[in-house]
């Protein structure tokens, strides 16, 4: 995601009813927060929404919840939602590292993950969304049998992410290298920013769904 420091956006995103403070006292009460029991699904490093607003519209009985870490991409994700607000959506904006401090144990029914940025220097691997220290705390917030679903076109982050799965104790329940291409995969998918950039290019995308 390309960065801008965009004047007026901390204080936007600080005064937005559609934003949640980070340190707010928030752990265990997203439920009251919604204001009923539905089911609370995550996207982590969410963008400027594109992906949450279709699946918030197209599925009221979830509720949704954006994680993005800058104010200036959050920012546009805001202003969408003032324009055509959803009651089952709302954000964060943190770095997914103190995600722990947010969400309470299992308080999380489904996890995704798109198009995470790739840190491809090796010393920077642990920033990496799908990399075992993140999937540590993947762990501590969601449901027992829920699951996580990630999707990119980077082939070199997907292979790192499969070689993380059986050390930090998850399991492949479906994988494809050609999303788009793949009947049973496909079914339903929801494009988000990214994916419709790069596989515009032509590029194939990479997707799983694990569990533990
Ligand atoms: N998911 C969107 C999509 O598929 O179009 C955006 C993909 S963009 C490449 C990755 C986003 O993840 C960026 O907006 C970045 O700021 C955010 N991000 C990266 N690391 C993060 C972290 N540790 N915590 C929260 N957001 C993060």
């Amino acid at each position: 995601m390309r960065l801008r420091n965009i004047p007026g956006a901390d204080e936007i995103i600080a005064a937005s009813p559609y934003v949640i403070p980070e340190h707010a006292d928030q752990k265990g009460r997203w439920r009251e927060t919604f204001g009923n029991d539905q089911p609370i699904h995550i996207e982590i490093g969410m963008g400027k929404g594109k992906f949450l607003m279709t699946m918030a519209a197209q599925h009221p009985e979830i509720n949704y919840i954006g994680i993005e870490r800058y104010t200036s991409v959050l920012l546009r994700a805001v202003q969408k939602m003032e324009e055509n607000p959803l009651r089952n959506l709302l954000f964060i904006c943190m770095d997914a590292a103190d995600l722990p401090e947010m969400f309470d144990r299992g308080e999380v029914d489904r996890i995704y993950l798109n198009f995470s940025d790739p840190w491809p220097k090796d010393r920077h691997a642990r920033r990496r969304l799908p990399s075992r220290e993140f999937l540590a705390r993947y762990d501590q917030i969601l449901r027992k049998d829920g699951w996580l679903e990630f999707k990119t076109d980077n082939r070199g982050l997907f292979d790192f992410a499969l070689e993380e799965l059986e050390p930090a104790g998850w399991k492949a329940q479906q994988v494809t290298y050609d999303l788009h291409n793949d009947p049973e995969m496909s079914a339903g998918n929801v494009m988000t920013e990214y994916e419709e950039k790069f596989s515009s290019k032509g590029n194939p995308i990479c997707k799983y769904i694990i569990y533990r």
